[in-house]
């Protein structure tokens, strides 16, 4: 688990330079990533608290920040493979921090529109795009999951993901990034599914969605209705005050 492999991802997204970024958000199962800048990594302040959670920091940082990506020879090496595991998971975690800053909402937002996430697998989403999201903030705790953004829920990723730690991610990608772009959300809420046994609706029967759509439409009624109650009482009031 976590090795490298060799195979280049078929997504034609790199920006041709050859950096060990670069090479790396290449590789088969990649596609995720957001390629961080050369100077997000310089910034110091963007690295603060990392280097204690690393045994070989420094060495782990040369090679993220690297401008020549490891060749045949490299990756034959054991040696080599051990520092490569640290600078994957020094890159995941500046990465999750550099997907929640501007540039990389951007980045991200790019990709969520091209699909390159994936599709919620809830057939009545309608193939809403996903977002990628982690379960916890701790390495190796769980691989990549993708949340989407119209029924909420989680869901596990393709296998080509499997070997993705989910905290390269963060547990509030999703939630950043729909209140950084609220043009993203989507506007339609999500179709409940409707149980049936040959055709008639089950007697009784609501599914989660269905339950979570009346419980905010009471929420927003009871809310309207109290705001309305509020105004009515405070009418007379300020004519007194203005008498
Ligand atoms: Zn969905």
């Amino acid at each position: 688990m976590y090795g490298p492999s060799l195979e280049e991802s078929d997504d034609e997204e790199c920006s041709g330079d050859s950096r060990w970024i670069t090479w790396y958000c290449g590789l088969k199962g990649h596609e995720f990533f957001a390629e961080v800048e050369e100077e997000y990594i310089k910034d110091n302040f963007n690295l603060y608290g990392l280097r204690g959670r690393f045994q070989y920091f420094d060495h782990a940082l040369e090679m993220v920040s690297s401008s020549e990506p490891p060749d045949e020879d490299d990756l034959a090496d054991v040696e080599f493979l051990e520092l490569y595991r640290d600078a994957a998971d020094l890159f995941g975690l500046i990465h999750a921090r550099y997907i929640a800053s501007p540039r990389g909402l951007q980045v991200m937002r790019e990709k969520y529109l091209k699909g390159t996430f994936g599709t919620c697998p809830r057939v009545l989403c309608d193939r809403q795009h996903a977002l990628p999201i982690g379960l916890s903030e701790d390495l190796r705790s769980s691989t990549v999951m993708l949340f989407c953004p119209k029924c909420e829920q989680t869901f596990s990723t393709k296998s080509k993901y499997k070997e993705v730690d989910g905290c390269y991610f963060g547990t509030s990608f999703p939630q950043i990034f729909l209140q950084s772009y609220h043009a993203m959300v989507p506007v339609q809420p999500p179709r409940p599914f409707v149980a049936k046994i040959f055709g008639f609706k089950v007697h009784k029967h609501k599914s989660l969605i269905s339950r979570k759509l009346e419980d905010e439409d009471a929420k927003r009624q009871a809310a309207e209705a109290d705001s309305k109650q509020t105004s009515e009482q405070g009418y007379p009031k300020t004519q007194v005050a203005n008498m």
